[in-house]
């Protein structure tokens, strides 16, 4: 075997102490396989051994703390149904804390030994108004050595298999700190430029490692913590920017010139409405993009109702002015088709061929559509994705707007790009809802963003209210003054994939319940779940549509896009079983019409701190941005749908939810460097150069990115 020139390639087994039957379950377990994956795999949480506290002075604060004393006694306690725990009582010289464990009695029972003095490390809680501390980890006094000083113990992650063989954090800390002892700078390269480390006041890379371990104290970890996530976001975003430069110049768009008959007919005679003023500023942003040969590539962004609708037709009119074609694809059927309507609607008159494409148009039909679209005799095609099936061939794409790109992966956006052999279409991505920024700035790094930031004029705020069971009556009698004004109500049960039999049982439970209190001939109540055919599903649709039902009962499968104006209530059933969003976009679609819509949020008596903390966030405002925010502190980037196949959210440290600041920082930096440096060629910037090579490899995931 050769030896590996720096020590970070050396294979986990050759590390002393370690060997090939632990190094086999550091990889099977942890994935990890050299050094460097050892020393790049950070703790989780540390145990503060700066602090002793005083018996006399605990709270059952749910912290974990430090305590030094003796074991008085020990004790096994048989209990009920026959089970044991230990029973201990630990003393320092403020007072008398009781220990308590209900696992691993007969061990602790042979280990720990009353008289001795230990450390003790643990949650406190109040029991019976006694204070105790349930399983906490032991150390003796004498162990400890003399060095008490020592200060943040790390911990790492670890399973049952690692403990098994003796790899728990004690081990890991022993073989981290003596490779710690070894390695000098020339194996930690510094991988970020002098002048950004005085700038922003960081750590080096060779103190982040040795401080994220081993930190002496609150300013150190901190330090290396930061540092850490700095550089994790950095390099996310140069690799963003950078890609977004690459396409720049690889990929050339046609250069819509002129602003035609179509989109100057549109907009001077057919405009529905006065544009707001967000709008304008939004179709002008786009309209200079699609001005110049240089690559669309924007994300628009607006909440529910903002009206991207329109704004994406009068791109695409210009698109056709130019002598090109336009596509918009929705991730959903029901999607699709309320684009295909809307689009139709507005260019009714017009001389401009509106086609729709799913998986569900066959035949005869579906062959005309694909001779007409390669024909251009179709200017505007609507669908899902079956609009990039390779059998699906433009004459000339010059714009492609996807609709809630989220959903969709972002090979399939370029491969909407591919559609053209010598130019590549400008692409317009719309979100159904806001994206909080952060997670924005992470995502569509690579993308220039468009906000659409006011409501159209004259909308009623939508009156969110929540209610328990116990309003139940009121409820149904509010529904029937709603019905007798004329108006249509939705009714939204959770449908959530583990248990869908239990969820249509409620779905099924209370549209039998709403039939007692709406009877026929009188009431008509239309239901639609996912489990449905499209077709009943868009023939019960139609029914609420055209007003012959007065109540619908469905599945979020209402969730996305659809357009019914006279409907002014929506009751959402069980609101602690839906995320924030998910919510948002169910409150968006009522309060489209002139009416004052109402939003009423059924829910259980008992809620978590979460659900209850959701439903406030709802009552509280209508405002998406802030909602998607609170969405994404409460529970993190990981649930936000569609993200997390994305690959570029797998941060070790850095919590989007929570690091604004630095993420900030590293894309303002990135931006600067990439801006005057596109291609890192400047010797100032050769750490940043060298590391986004190691990256490449190292990360495969990054090839997602863009
Ligand atoms: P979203 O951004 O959620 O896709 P839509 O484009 O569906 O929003 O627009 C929501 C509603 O607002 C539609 O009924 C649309 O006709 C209407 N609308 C859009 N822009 C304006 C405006 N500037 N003034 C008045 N109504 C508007
Ligand atoms: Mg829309």
């Amino acid at each position: 075997m050769s030896i590996p020139q720096n020590i970070l390639d050396t294979p986990i087994e050759y590390v002393k102490g370690i060997g090939p039957s632990r190094g086999e379950t550091f990889r099977k377990e942890l994935n990890i396989h050299t050094v460097y994956d050892l020393l790049f795999t950070y703790p989780f949480r540390y145990i503060d051994r700066t602090t002793f506290h005083a018996i006399k002075d605990l709270h059952a604060d749910g912290d974990n703390i430090q305590l030094k004393g003796t074991l008085i006694s020990l004790d096994k306690i048989k209990g009920k149904n026959n089970r044991n725990r230990i029973q201990g009582m630990f003393k320092d010289s403020s007072g008398f804390l009781e220990l308590v464990w209900f696992q691993g009695v007969t061990w602790l029972d042979q280990t720990l030994t009353p008289g001795q003095d230990y450390i003790i490390f643990g949650k406190v809680s109040i029991f019976g108004g006694k204070k105790t501390m349930a399983h906490p980890e032991m150390e003796l006094l004498s162990d400890a050595g003399t060095n008490l000083s020592r200060t943040f113990d790390p911990v790492y992650a670890s399973t049952e298999k690692m403990d098994a063989k003796g790899l728990d954090s004690k081990f890991r800390r022993k073989v981290i700190k003596s490779i710690l002892q070894t390695i000098t700078e020339a194996d930690i390269k510094e991988t970020l430029p002098q002048y950004v480390i005085d700038k922003l006041r960081i750590c080096t890379s060779m103190q982040s490692i040795q401080w994220i371990h081993f930190p002496e104290n609150e300013n150190q970890k901190q330090l290396a913590t930061n540092r850490i996530k700095f550089e994790e976001f950095f390099y996310v975003q140069i690799r963003l920017l950078q890609s977004k430069i690459y396409r720049k110049h690889k990929f050339k768009s046609a250069p819509f010139t002129t602003i035609g008959p179509l989109f100057n007919t549109f907009y001077n005679t057919k405009l529905p409405f006065e544009l707001t003023k967000a709008q304008k500023n939004v179709i002008r942003e786009i309209r200079a993009d699609m001005g110049t040969n240089t690559q669309m590539n924007r994300l628009l962004q607006g909440d529910v109702g903002s009206g991207k609708t329109i704004v994406a037709l009068l791109c695409m009119l210009i698109a056709i002015d130019n002598g090109f074609q336009a596509c918009i694809m929705a991730p959903t059927e029901i999607l699709a088709q309320q684009h295909f309507d809307n689009v139709s609607q507005l260019v009714v008159d017009m001389p401009v061929e509106v086609a729709f494409l799913s998986g569900s148009v066959k035949g005869k039909k579906r062959e005309k559509i694909i001779q007409d679209l390669r024909d251009g005799k179709i200017n505007i095609i609507v669908g899902t994705h079956a609009l990039i099936e390779p059998n699906i061939i433009f004459q000339q794409l010059g714009l492609a707007i996807v609709d809630e790109q989220h959903r969709f992966g972002v090979a399939q956006r370029a491969s909407l790009w591919k559609k053209n052999n010598d130019l590549a279409p400008h692409v317009l991505v719309m979100t159904a809802t806001p994206i909080p920024r952060t997670l924005a700035m992470t995502i569509y790094g690579d993308l220039d963003v468009s906000v659409i930031d006011e409501l159209p004029p004259g909308r009623k705020e939508i009156q969110t209210i929540h209610k328990y069971e116990s309003a139940r009556p009121q409820l149904l009698q509010f529904m029937h003054s709603e019905i007798a004004k004329g108006r249509q109500i939705y009714v939204v049960y959770p449908l959530i994939e583990e248990s869908e039999k239990l969820d249509l049982q409620n779905l099924q439970d209370g549209y039998e319940r709403l039939l007692q209190y709406f009877p026929l001939p009188d009431y008509q109540i239309s239901v639609v779940h996912g489990r449905m055919k499209a077709k009943d599903k868009d023939w019960e649709m139609q029914r609420f549509i055209n007003k012959t039902t007065q109540i619908m009962v469905a599945t979020t499968v209402i969730e996305v896009g659809v357009n019914v104006p006279n409907a002014s209530v929506m009751i959402i059933e069980n609101t602690e079983r839906f995320g924030l969003s998910q919510l948002h976009q169910l409150r968006g679609r009522v309060g489209r019409g002139a009416d004052q819509s109402y939003c009423i949020l059924m829910s259980d008596y008992k809620l978590s701190k979460e659900g209850k903390e959701r439903i406030a966030t709802m009552v509280r405002t209508n405002n998406g941005f802030e909602i998607a925010e609170a969405d994404l502190r409460l529970r993190g980037p990981g649930d936000i749908q569609g993200t997390r196949q994305s690959g570029v959210l797998d941060f070790k440290l850095l919590q989007i939810g929570q690091d604004k600041t630095i993420m900030d920082a590293a894309r303002n930096i990135a931006l600067r460097i990439i801006d005057d440096d596109p291609n890192l060629e400047r010797d100032i910037h050769i750490n940043i150069k060298n590391q986004v090579a190691k990256l490449r490899i190292k990360n495969r995931d990054w090839g997602r990115i863009s």
